[in-house]
Parts: C-alpha cells; structure tokens; sequence
C-alpha cells in the first residue's frame, strides 16, 4: 500500500500496469502478480476552543512545510502506525503549538477526505476540546511558523488563509461554544 500513485512494484522495481479490479483502476505488477494499493492516509487533529472571550477563538497554526506554505490549519497531522486518533491529535498539537490536552478530554467534531495534493489523499479525523481542559501557551512548533487563537470574525477581517475542509471544522469547533 502506498499513499501516493505508484509507478513502480515497490518489491521488485517493475513498471506497473493499470488494470480494473473491483470498478477501478488499479496499478498491478506483472512480475509479482500483486496489485500495488493506492488508499488514504490517516491523519487526526484537534480544534481547541477559548470561549472566555466575547466570542469563541480557535487554536490554529499556519503551515511552515509544503504543501499549502502559509495556510491556516486546524493542528493535527499523521497517526502513527498502532496509535490511537485521539492521542496522535494530543501529539501533534503539542508539537505544533505547545498546547497540552489530555486525549481522554478529546471529542469527535468530524472525519473527512481532504482534497489531494499531488496525489495523496488524506482522511482526518477531527477532535474538539476546550481551551479550559488544555494546558500551556500556544508557541509555534514542527511545520508551524506560527500559532494563535482565532475567531471567525477577526479571521474573516485578515488577509489571511485557511486551507479547505480545515476552514468548515474551524467554524464548526468555534461554532459549538456559541
Ligand atoms: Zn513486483
């Protein structure tokens, strides 16, 4: 299985072919006789929400690493291999935002497919948990360059922006503590 469209067998070097199994296409080694699975990955972040202000402001970061350099994300990225969603959502804020949650305080806001970029398609889940559970000031970490409570409003009134799919769960998160 792999998480970008395969060209050659990862076991031994062969071109690929592409041929139909179960109404799609698939890419197959002749050599091997294996098909070559193209399938999303799994990824989990969290949206945590400040409602002490006048209106609820969302914990964010902004991409320092390709793809989408200088977009505005919801923190989260890969789950590791045998890792629970939850404490990979715990994980990669801490290591985006310095933030600390603990992955028990951690509520399911959505799973979706995120738009592909070049050709690695990503499946998220998305988690909620208030700023009240979470310990420590947001800090900009790994593949942030920056990181900071937004609400919506003042968001809208920046030039800034954010990456599809992320913008609707950061409404949403910031949408429950209305
Ligand atoms: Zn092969």
């Amino acid at each position: 299985m792999v998480s970008r469209p395969p060209t050659f067998c990862p076991d031994c070097g062969t071109r690929l072919e592409s041929t139909p199994i179960d109404a799609r296409e698939r890419m197959r080694c002749p050599n091997c006789e294996a098909v070559v699975w193209h399938n999303p990955v799994p990824c989990a972040g969290v949206a945590v929400v400040d409602a002490s202000g006048p209106e609820p402001a969302v914990l964010c970061v902004e991409r320092g690493v390709p793809p989408g350099v200088g977009e505005w994300t919801i923190p989260g990225g890969h789950i590791e291999t045998g890792e629970e969603p939850a404490t990979a959502a715990a994980r990669e804020l801490r290591e985006e935002t310095g933030v600390a949650v603990d992955p028990a305080d951690l509520e399911i806001l959505s799973a979706s497919a995120m738009p592909p970029r070049e050709g690695k398609h990503v499946v998220t889940v998305h988690y909620v948990a208030a700023r009240a559970d979470a310990e420590g000031d947001p800090v900009a970490g790994s593949d942030a360059t920056d990181t900071r409570f937004w609400t919506p409003r003042e968001f809208d009134a920046s030039e800034e922006t954010f990456r599809p799919i992320h913008e609707e769960r950061f409404r949403e998160a910031a949408a429950l503590f209305e």
